[in-house]
């Protein structure tokens, strides 16, 4: 099984300048290799929903571990229950002092629906960086 990471500390090694927009491009690069082998038997099995239009890879939403549980869950929003999602909005990171998704390797998990209603919303991280609250 390959999965994405939340974080790639060690990319640097394979890429001079990575950004989330050049992990994505990768994937989707070995994505459309492994699929366009004409004649080649599968070198790789997809899961449904696991192809757009356009013959894209659509990530899948983010998965965690309940060590305590022992269970596989989807994050919620702790304020409202909604799923939460990857942002990929740069003017809304931007606005709250992050990092862009475009132009770095941070990832912030978000809730759309409480950040649709203007307040200002709660980004969620793996690991915070010195000085963000
Ligand atoms: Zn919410």
């Amino acid at each position: 099984m390959i999965m994405q990471r939340d974080r790639y500390d060690s990319v640097d090694a394979i890429m001079a300048r990575p950004t989330n927009r050049t992990i994505d491009a990768a994937w989707q690069a070995a994505f459309a290799f492994h699929r366009q082998r004409p004649g080649a038997p599968a070198s790789a099995m997809y899961l449904r929903g696991q192809v757009g239009q356009n013959q894209v890879c659509l990530p899948f939403q983010a998965l965690f571990y309940c060590q305590r549980a022992h269970t596989w869950f989807h994050p919620v929003c702790p304020q409202c229950g909604s799923e939460l999602a990857l942002c990929q909005d740069d003017a809304l990171l931007t606005r709250w002092g992050l990092g862009t998704y475009s132009d770095s390797v941070e990832r912030f998990m978000y809730c759309p629906a409480c950040s649709s209603h203007g307040g200002p919303p709660a980004f969620f991280v793996k690991t915070k960086k010195d000085g963000i609250a």
